[in-house]
């Protein structure tokens, strides 16, 4: 019950992580991104303006000017591998060219990025107007700084995986962290419960023996009438019938509790049972019931099918199914059980015309002491326990019990148990 728990924390808890990771990562990787973006774009706008003061002599002397490397003033900024530097006249005609940058489009004035350039690689780029003579209106030409964007794209790819496998790593370690927390956050609930189990268990048994011991004064009590007041005989029948019902409820919670450990309901009395006669035995049992009621109780029951547990077990299961469907179903209904087989399950099915459950109230059914209507009165004898134990008596076989109901349409019990060599013989 707590693994299944500790699981779903733990992944709740992964998650939660993963996701914070996530935005995290991407917000350095955009952060870093930009933060390169902006450090080239400064770059290439040095190297255009580094570049303007020499207009006037690659205007006059071209290639020959730009390839003197000693004394051209960007020399020192400028890498040969990875920029290019471009003079264009007013005209946009190419003046002169310095890197390997090979770009055969116009200059256009700002910035630009090219995915696709000759060279294959991206590439961006800085146009801006040269204004020599202040008195013209318009530029006397162009100079062009580009630079290639592959070795942003290499650092862009080495972070992206750096985060990749550092989430990983960081989610694997927070994993571990996080089994070990979710561990210490569930072992004082763990405990509790099961004190609490422990609880109920003790408290159920030590009550046993003083309620045998009032009902057992009462029986001899009432074995001699004659020595019993009157007026007492009432209050005696009162007590007797107080204290049965209270032996079963100490019995049920006793059952209970021994079902909620770990150790299970015992298995040792489990043999090979042909379901169909422990049907036919409860039938026959509650027919009259059903006749008094007036309510018509039908059954098809299917020879062939057994399972191995425990009769006493399935009988308390069986027979809590079919007296709830007896007490709520009202006089003129139907009662209808049926055994049939399912690939490798036994099908009990106990459906009933009567007031039927709502909707939203059916996960709550197989709750302990769970009533769908608080003032309804109680099926006799019954603790309000009866549908946790069946549940607790189909799960100890394998199986599992469904429900389906509509309100005053009738419901649908329905119990799935592994037939006889797919029966394990524990709960799920
Ligand atoms: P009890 O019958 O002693 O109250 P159960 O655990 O057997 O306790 O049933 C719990 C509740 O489920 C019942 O009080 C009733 O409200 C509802 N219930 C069970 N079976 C049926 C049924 N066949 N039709 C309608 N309601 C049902």
């Amino acid at each position: 019950m707590f693994s299944g728990l500790r699981w779903r924390l733990l992944l709740s808890y992964l998650t939660v992580m993963a996701a914070i990771l996530s935005i995290f990562g991407a917000g350095v990787y955009v952060f870093f991104s930009r933060s390169l973006y902006n450090q080239l774009d400064k770059k290439l706008r040095t190297l255009a303006q580094a570049a303007t003061p020499s207009f006037t002599q690659v205007e006059a002397q071209g290639r020959k000017y730009v390839n003197q490397v000693d004394i051209v003033p960007w020399r020192d900024i400028f890498n040969y591998d990875s920029q290019s530097l471009e003079w264009f006249d007013d005209r946009e005609r190419l003046l002169a060219k310095r890197g390997i940058i090979a770009l055969e489009s116009p200059p256009e004035l700002g910035f630009r990025t090219f995915t696709k350039p000759k060279t294959g690689i991206p590439v961006r780029t800085l146009t801006i107007s040269v204004f020599t003579d202040s008195s013209l209106d318009r530029p006397e030409g162009f100079i062009r700084a580009s630079q290639s964007l592959e070795e942003i794209y290499t650092i862009k790819q080495q972070l992206f995986w750096v985060l990749i496998f550092g989430g990983m790593s960081t989610l694997i370690l927070i994993g571990f962290g996080g089994f070990w927390l979710s561990q210490k956050a569930i072992e004082p609930i763990e405990k509790s419960f099961s004190r609490l189990r422990q609880f109920t268990a003790d408290a159920s048994h030590e009550l046993r023996g003083p309620i045998t011991a009032i009902k057992a004064s009462v029986d001899v009590m009432q074995c001699h009438p004659e020595r019993i007041h009157p007026k007492d005989a009432k209050k005696l029948t009162a007590i007797s019938s107080a204290t049965t019902q209270m032996g079963q409820l100490i019995e049920d919670l006793l059952f209970l509790a021994r079902a909620d450990n770990s150790e299970d309901i015992p298995t040792r009395k489990r043999t090979k049972i042909a379901l169909n006669k422990i049907l036919q035995d409860l039938v026959v049992l509650l027919e009259p019931i059903a006749n008094e009621k007036n309510i018509i109780f039908r059954y098809q029951l299917r020879p062939d099918v057994y399972i191995f547990g425990d009769c006493s077990q399935l009988n308390r299961l069986f027979s809590n199914l079919v007296e709830n469907a007896l007490q709520y179903t009202p006089s003129g209904g139907i009662v209808n059980v049926s055994l049939s087989k399912q690939n490798r399950f036994a099908l009990v099915s106990v459906e009933d015309t009567g007031i039927g459950i709502a909707s939203e109230q059916l996960p709550c059914v197989f709750d302990r002491f769970w009533r769908a209507d608080k003032a309804r009165t109680r099926r006799e004898g019954g603790t309000g326990l009866g549908l946790s134990i069946a549940n607790a008596i189909a799960q100890s076989h394998g199986g599992k019990i469904s429900v389906t109901s509509q309100i005053n349409e009738g419901s649908c019990f329905q119990v799935r148990i592994p037939v006889l060599g797919h029966n394990l013989g524990h709960r799920d």
